[in-house]
This record gives C-alpha cells, sequence and structure tokens, in this order.
C-alpha cells in the first residue's frame, strides 16, 4: 500500500550523520529541484492551511523561505521573513532560544505585522521545535497570534508537532519520518 504524499518523500534525501553523529539529515534539495516535487509540495501545503485564518505567512530562515513564500503567493497573502540574528536591515523585534550548544535568535522587522493579525508558519521541518516555538513566542510577543503551522516534514519522536500543538498552534505536515 502507498501513503499518502509517498510521491513527493521519494525525493527526500537521507543523509546520515549530518551534521553530527547520530543525526540523519532530511535534505529537501532534491524535491525543491524537482518541478513536479515543488509544485506539489506546495499545492498540498497551501490546501491544508487555507481556510486557518492567517492573514500573512511566516517563514523561517533558510529553506522556510521558498516553501512560505511560495505557499504565501498560493494563498494571495504576504510574506513574512523569520530571520536569524543581525539580517534584517530596518528596526527588529526579536526572541533568543536555546539549542543543544548555546543559544540563537529569530528576529522580525517591527512593521512586518500589526496587533491582532494573525499569521501561518512555514518550515521545511519539525524536529525539536524549538525554533518554530521561538518564532511563536517572538509574535506573541507583539499581539499576534500563529494561526496555524505547516511542514513538508515531522520528526514526530523529537516532539516537537507535540510541543506546538500544546502550545496552541494547529500543526499541518505531508511527510513523517521516524527516530531523530
Ligand atoms: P528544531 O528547532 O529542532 O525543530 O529544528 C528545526 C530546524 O532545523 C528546521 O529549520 C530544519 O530545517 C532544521 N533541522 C533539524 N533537524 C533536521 C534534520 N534531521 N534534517 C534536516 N533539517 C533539520
Amino acid at each position: 500500500m502507498t501513503a499518502p504524499n509517498d510521491d513527493l518523500k521519494q525525493l527526500i534525501r537521507t543523509i546520515p550523520d549530518h551534521p553530527l553523529p547520530g543525526v540523519q539529515f532530511r535534505d529537501i534539495t532534491p524535491l525543491l529541484g524537482d518541478g513536479f516535487g515543488l509544485k506539489e509540495s506546495v499545492r498540498r501545503l497551501a490546501e491544508q492551511l487555507q481556510g486557518t485564518g492567517g492573514h500573512k505567512v511566516a517563514g523561517i530562515e533558510a529553506r522556510g523561505f521558498i516553501l512560505g513564500g511560495a505557499v504565501a503567493a498560493r494563498l494571495g497573502l504576504g510574506f513574512v521573513p523569520v530571520r536569524k540574528r543581525g539580517k534584517l536591515p530596518f528596526e527588529t523585534v526579536g526572541r533568543d532560544y536555546e539549542l543543544e550548544y548555546g543559544t540563537d535568535r529569530v528576529e522580525i522587522h517591527v512593521d512586518a505585522v500589526r496587533p491582532g493579525e494573525k499569521v501561518i508558519l512555514v518550515d521545511d521541518l519539525i524536529a525539536t521545535g524549538g525554533t518554530a516555538l521561538a518564532a511563536v513566542g517572538l509574535f506573541r510577543s507583539v499581539g499576534v497570534e500563529v494561526a496555524a503551522s505547516g511542514f513538508v516534514m515531522d520528526l514526530p519522536d523529537l516532539g516537537g508537532s507535540a510541543r506546538l500543538r500544546d502550545a496552541g498552534v494547529p500543526v499541518f505536515s505531508l511527510l513523517d519520518f521516524p527516530g531523530a
């Protein structure tokens, strides 16, 4: 039996022990490089996310820009880049979050969203959920709710999608991969 989205799963390349021993890196570049793969992943994500009530789509640097930008255009919504520390040229608001070693920071422009608006969050993959939850915290700190989130890939064993749902954010994904 074929599982839903198996046609897209074939286009994900797994690189063992990258960038660290024990990590199975799920490389989305073959899917992005394939016309059918890109079109269908954007179409299927947009189908799940439409009607969730977001006023804009927010994509997380860097692969979330590719997918989030395409989903936003398909839904007829504007796009907000959620960037890593120090990349945005105008005045920013940001949020620090813990990594396994050290901390990182996500930032948006102060005028990217208005209090009371809602955004749809998009990235290529959710693992521990640290990055997505930092983005949710950042938007909430400026009075913006995350209406829904969409990912091509979920690593459910790492618990990020469950954490995001516990935080009150609906989560949609196209492909599940077991393990880390
Ligand atoms: P996390 O904050 O742990 O949910 O990690 C999510 C971010 O890290 C996403 O932007 C992913 O692109 C990247 N990432 C984490 N784990 C992997 C993995 N196994 N393969 C590919 N990308 C990953």
